[in-house]
């Protein structure tokens, strides 16, 4: 079984425990850092021959147009993660769909192709924002990698399933993709990324693998580039978004080096259609049901 991996390309002011620290207004004059950081997660992946699904920024691939095509050459996929990573409460329908075909129009400049992937800033397609569901449909996405399904206080559906399922929407059907979950003593921990792997041992997202495996499905993990970044300047934070932006980040190339030689990963197309007959073995919900 091959597992999706995936990389939401931003750089570390956009991360929204940011907010308050680095002004939207300053990110112009910042110099970019997510690039290198791009190239040497490249690097990794090509040493072990693993594939990825790289949802880029708008704002990052206009200024990067070269990371972008780089990316596609090395043979992984380009998924869309929105212009300029607002939350999907803030911009509202309207906004989302402009939002979408901003960032769609510098992809498709780039690589010659629409992004059929989709990836929300910050898993915020929530019981709050499931009209983004028709919209993506709606615009020919295929896969949408939003909805965590655990409870977090800014985002989660806890009723949603942890394993790929089909969302109808009156725009068209969509592939749900849900970042990698633990069920422990009847509760789900969220293992399959981000802050979760740079804080928990590497053998709990491992866990989290063979259980999705024993039941016939492949896991999504993700990271950010800022995650490999430990030279990032420092903000203060406060406690709580300190611990979540800086803990372990020297630790999380290590960490993605091991999951590289244990397991297989590609991208999230591709971790789909391994198995040609999971539409037919997957849950089926409609768009405005998912939040129970
Ligand atoms: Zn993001």
């Amino acid at each position: 079984m091959k597992h999706a991996l995936s990389v939401d390309v931003e750089d570390w002011f956009q991360v929204l425990n940011m907010r308050d620290a680095v002004a939207r207004e300053r990110w112009p004059d910042l110099p970019l850092r997510c690039v290198d950081a791009t190239r040497r997660l490249l690097d990794v992946l090509a040493r072990h021959e693993a594939r990825a699904t790289f949802f880029f920024l708008g704002w990052i691939a206009e200024r990067a147009p070269e990371l972008v095509a780089d990316v596609a050459r090395a043979g992984h996929e380009i998924g869309s993660h929105g212009y300029d990573h607002r939350v999907l409460g803030e911009l509202g329908p309207e906004g989302f769909a402009t939002d979408l075909e901003r960032t769609e129009s510098i992809l498709r400049g780039i690589t010659g192709s629409r992004p059929e992937v989709f990836r929300a800033c910050t898993w915020s397609i929530t019981g709050r924002t499931l009209w983004a569901l028709p919209v993506l449909a709606g615009r020919g996405y295929r896969i949408d990698s939003s909805v965590f399904p655990v409870l977090h206080p800014e985002y989660g559906i806890r009723a949603a399933p942890a394993v790929p399922y089909r969302i109808t929407t009156p725009s068209g059907t969509l592939a749900e993709f849900p970042p990698l979950t633990l069920r422990v003593l009847g509760r789900r921990l969220a293992v399959g990324g981000g802050g979760y792997l740079r804080l928990f041992p590497v053998r709990l997202l491992e866990a989290g693998l063979l259980q999705m495996e024993r039941a016939g499905w492949p896991g999504c993990v993700y990271l950010h580039p800022w995650e490999v970044d430990p030279q990032q300047p420092r903000q203060r934070l406060g406690f709580l978004r300190g611990f979540r932006h800086y803990v372990n980040l020297h630790r999380t190339l290590p960490k993605l080096e091991v999951l590289l030689r244990r397991h297989a990963f590609t991208t999230l197309s591709e971790a789909l259609a391994q198995s040609p007959s999971w539409t037919a073995k997957c849950a089926e919900f409609s768009w405005n049901g998912l939040s129970g």
